[in-house]
């Protein structure tokens, strides 16, 4: 029984890993109670939400028991089913963001030919389905190499080939299908460095922009991000930011929306891809900007007035803790603090309560300051000496 006063809306989370955990700790700063739906009872946000009903997202009669009673329901992944997410709302259950624009974050064909007629500008491509189409697109695009990507399912680079040849395109159309998802061709794009447009918006139309970020990828897994992206044109980053608002608007997205975007080598920005909640490369903002994305994305969802998306510094970079493999030296995150925290009094970290497996995001870590030489060396090395990469030299 919640002890905060009857106005106070329960707000249901669907998916229990790290997003949940930190739109968690953002909640109990307001003092909003959150209903959790996790897929195991000792999975990342599960281990701090009290109220957790563990069970199969897939399953409607579980997310039925899980939104009970609850008004306003989002999310920590974008795979509940589209149809189930249309039940709960004609049930009168308001899923932000909804699944219309859901939709556009789970089906990477869908999005690109939304983003196509809003003129929103893509790689080019098409959709493929056998190895001969997508040759004839890569000839329409200046020849081989280009990118196959599956319609759904795919994250952290999985799902996307570069393939060079006809012959390299069978991988991807054996998972196509193994699994009945489309395949979508793009022009492999020649880009200088990726970059990230995180937005908040809420159903009355309010919308915060965060500055413009750079993120780096290591095997199709974000690394580090650096905010605000270093050189950035300043109007190429208004475009990036225009973009993002243009989409959130366009789509009616409610909460955080995060445009992932290449700057290519010509001075443009092409959308990558949509995601439609709490992103990684908005995780400097919980400690680098005067509101968090976490709790920007739980002010928009109940519809309250949202907070300054500014930088409290001039430079913040964000670095991926991901699991190492040093055996022991790797698991024992714990056993990083002493010398991490000892290191570096300014630093923030961030754990997510997983076990440790190579490779997978296990926490962050966050450093701001003035001189981003400075912040950048200072984060790299805290995320390194938890991953055990540093832990067996002297300083
Ligand atoms: P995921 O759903 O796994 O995040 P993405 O579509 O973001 O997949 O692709 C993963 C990575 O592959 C991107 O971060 C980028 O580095 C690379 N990539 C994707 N699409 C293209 C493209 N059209 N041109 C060049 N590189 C691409």
């Amino acid at each position: 029984m919640s002890s905060a006063a009857s106005s106070t809306p329960v707000l249901a989370v669907i998916g229990g890993g790290q997003l949940a955990r930190m739109t968690a700790q953002a909640a109990v700063s307001l003092g909003v109670p959150i209903r959790l739906l996790a897929e195991g009872p000792d999975v990342s946000a599960a281990q701090v939400v009290r109220d957790t009903v563990v069970g199969d997202y897939r399953d409607l009669s579980v997310l039925r028991e899980a939104v009970e009673g609850c008004a306003v329901v989002t999310f920590d992944h974008e795979h509940v089913p589209t149809e189930h997410l249309e039940t709960l709302t004609a049930e009168g259950h308001a899923c932000r963001p909804g699944p219309a624009a859901l939709v556009h974050a789970q089906d990477k064909i869908v999005m690109r030919a939304r983003l196509t007629r809003l003129d929103v500008p893509c790689p080019r491509h098409r959709v493929v389905t056998t190895p001969g189409e997508a040759e004839a697109f890569a000839a329409s695009v200046g020849g081989f190499p280009v990118v196959l990507k599956t319609s759904r399912g795919g994250y952290d680079g999985k799902g996307v080939w570069v393939v060079g040849s006809a012959a390299e395109c069978e991988d991807a159309f054996a998972v196509a299908s193994s699994t009945g998802v489309r395949i979508l061709a793009e022009e492999k794009v020649d880009f200088r460095r990726e970059l990230s447009a995180l937005v908040a918006r809420s159903p009355s139309g309010q919308v915060a922009a965060y500055p413009v970020v750079e993120s780096v990828q290591r095997d199709g897994v974000c690394w580090e991000v650096t905010a605000p992206a270093p050189d950035l044109d300043p109007e190429l980053g208004v475009a990036a930011q225009r973009i993002a608002m243009k989409v959130a608007a366009a789509l009616d997205v409610v909460g955080i929306l995060a445009v992932e975007l290449f700057e290519t080598a010509d001075g443009r920005v092409l959308v990558n891809e949509l995601a439609m909640r709490p992103h990684n490369t908005g995780h400097w903002s919980m400690d680098g900007a005067e509101t968090g994305q976490f709790e920007n994305h739980l002010r928009a969802v109940l519809d309250l007035p949202l907070g300054s998306p500014a930088a409290r510094a001039p430079w913040t970079v964000m670095v991926n803790i991901l699991g190492g493999d040093h055996g022991a030296l790797s698991e024992d995150l714990y056993g990083g603090f002493p010398h991490v925290l000892a290191r570096d009094p300014r630093l923030k970290v961030h754990l997510y309560g997983k076990d440790v497996k190579p490779g997978r995001k296990v926490g962050h870590v966050t450093a701001y300051g003035d001189d981003l030489d400075d912040v950048r060396e200072r984060a790299l090395h805290a995320a390194a000496w938890f991953r055990g990469d540093l832990g067996m030299e002297s300083e």
